[in-house]
């Protein structure tokens, strides 16, 4: 890593701005590039499990977090009318650091972009990577904009499509329709809402997560065709459908026409993997912790200098890394 003084890191997202403010605030040179116009992140909210905060932790904005988001160390699964079924709690927090802290990604993504700021990362937004010729010890890379530049290093963080990975591995992890389909909403938080919550449905699943003391989100999984698109103006009449079936507050949110205070939001994604974790656990828990550990491990790969992890206690062992995106 002492040898690594210029570093590219493609993609800003949460994995791309963790990874730049940490090499940045280490005194490398870091430029980061993002191939949308600005960095208006699409998503809902995020659970942050306390792997995630620990990097948070190290790289001083986990004190924002937790001022932003909902922290909680429990999960529930209930009926279709929220009759419990299992209450399961988690063990990875501690003093410091809660087991879980869910936040507005929006929100999310605005601290680390003003962490990468202060820690003196470069970043461009509307550029893409063209060519990257490789000669081992440095990489030159050939940007969108016509530019070319020569990097130590080039991370690639640029999500499930990542044109840096098909670089390296070609068409190999490509992904694949899961045949499922998300349908998430911002609502006000219900008070009963207190942790991450699954309503197990018959063929589809609802849930929430609370992301403020404010506001929630609810989100339902099914199956959907893998080439379906919606019309936006059908996607409350189809959440709605589709909520049939079940009671408690996911029935109130259905029947509310959609008058609560917040935006109305709500994405359709038909996708392959939004990341291996997901797919493996069964929908029950998705972490995007893993890029910050990713992003650790890479670190520690590269040696000379260590990434201080407070109380890294439940931090992966290296050899238990994560399935490949296959
Ligand atoms: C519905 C859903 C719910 C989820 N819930 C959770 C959760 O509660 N907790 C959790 O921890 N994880 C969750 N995840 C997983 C989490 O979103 C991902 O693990 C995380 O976003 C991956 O971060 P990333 O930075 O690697 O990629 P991304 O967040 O996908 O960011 C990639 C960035 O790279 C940019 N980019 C893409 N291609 C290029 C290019 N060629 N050049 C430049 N820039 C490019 C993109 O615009 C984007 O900004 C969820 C995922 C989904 C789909």
């Amino acid at each position: 890593m002492s040898n690594v003084k210029r570093v590219l890191i493609v993609g800003g997202g949460v994995g791309g701005l963790t990874a730049a403010t940490a090499f940045a605030q280490r005194g490398v040179e870091v430029l980061l590039i993002e191939r949308r116009l600005a960095f208006d992140v699409p998503g809902v909210g995020l659970g942050q499990p306390a792997n995630a905060l620990r990097i948070y932790d190290a790289l001083g904005v986990l004190p924002e977090i937790l001022a932003s988001g909902f922290a909680y160390d429990r999960m529930w699964i209930f009926d279709p009318n929220r009759e419990l079924i299992v209450e399961h709690k988690f063990l990875m927090g501690d003093d410091r650091v809660p087991a879980v802290c869910a936040l507005s990604r929006l929100r999310l993504h605005e601290i680390l972009l003003a962490a990468a700021t202060r820690a003196g990362v470069t970043a461009c937004t509307g550029v893409t990577v063209t060519h990257i010729d490789d000669g081992g010890d440095r990489a030159t890379v050939t940007f969108s904009d016509g530019r070319t530049e020569t990097f130590d290093l080039v991370a690639g963080f640029d999500g499930i499509r990542s044109t840096t990975r098909a670089h390296l591995f070609g068409t190999a992890f490509v992904p694949r329709p899961s045949g499922y389909g998300g349908w998430r909403v911002q609502v006000p938080r219900r008070d009963c809402v207190r942790g991450m919550e699954f309503l197990q449905g018959i063929g589809s699943k609802t849930g929430a997560m609370p992301l403020a003391d404010d506001l929630m989100y609810m989100f339902h999984i099914r199956p959907e065709a893998p080439d379906a698109v919606f019309p936006r103006e059908h996607y409350a009449a189809l959440f709605r459908q589709r909520l049939a079936g079940y009671g408690s507050y996911v029935a109130e949110v259905a029947a509310a026409q959609y008058v609560w205070p917040t935006p109305f939001k709500l994405e359709m994604k038909v996708c392959g993997h939004p990341d291996a974790s997901w797919e493996d656990k069964t929908h029950l828990l998705t972490v995007c912790y893993e890029e910050a550990r990713d992003f650790a491990e890479l670190y520690r790969a590269y040696g000379a200098m260590p990434l201080d992890v407070p109380n890294g206690k439940s931090a992966p062992p290296a050899d238990k890394k994560r399935k490949s995106r296959t």
